[in-house]
């Protein structure tokens, strides 16, 4: 089976900003040599010799306000079909929300790895507001900076273990 990690979470908690992240330098090359410049939702990592692909999930569910579950099962459903691990993505900055609470109450069902990743730990202080996240009931929290990527080197070498 092929490796495939698909991020999830609500709007603006930088999944596309992670996902940016974990696909740089080997997609890169891959565009240039394509020549073709697009939105991308799909992209290509390494991490210790391991290749994998990654699924952008976000633009499937849009806006903050009309969000409808439905939505968020079509968004999850792409990662359950696809994805050997789900990157359940939240914000320190905002810490959890009612739209995080649906999404949690969805991907629990999810009979695959499921990993909370909270993003936006960009110094220790955010990085402690992380804890709150246990309140989901997903078990471990990986605390990560997409932007400075603290942490995204030790959430691979997680998320690789269960290739
Ligand atoms: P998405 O809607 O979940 O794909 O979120 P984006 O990746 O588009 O990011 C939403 C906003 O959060 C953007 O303004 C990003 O620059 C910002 N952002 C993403 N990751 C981080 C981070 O680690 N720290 C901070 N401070 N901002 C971030
Ligand atoms: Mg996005």
């Amino acid at each position: 089976m092929a490796n495939i990690v698909a991020i999830v979470g609500r709007p603006n908690v930088g999944k596309s900003t992670l996902f940016n992240r974990l696909i740089e330098q080997r997609s890169a090359i891959m565009d240039n040599e394509s020549g073709v410049t697009r939105d991308r939702h799909y992209g290509y990592g390494e991490w210790t010799g391991k290749y994998f692909t990654v699924i952008d999930t976000g633009g499937y569910v849009t806006g903050s306000d009309d969000i409808f579950e439905g939505a968020i099962r079509d968004q999850v459903k792409i990662a359950l079909d696809e994805a050997s691990v789900i990157l359940f993505m939240v914000d320190c900055h905002d810490g959890v929300t009612g739209m995080d609470k649906d999404f949690a109450n969805i991907v629990r069902e999810i009979k695959k790895p499921v990993m909370v990743v909270a993003n936006k730990a960009d110094n220790q202080e955010k990085a402690f507001m992380a804890s709150e996240f246990y309140e989901l009931g997903l078990g471990e929290i990986y605390t990560v900076s997409s932007a400075n990527g603290s942490g995204t080197g030790d959430l691979l070498d997680q998320v690789i273990k269960h290739f």
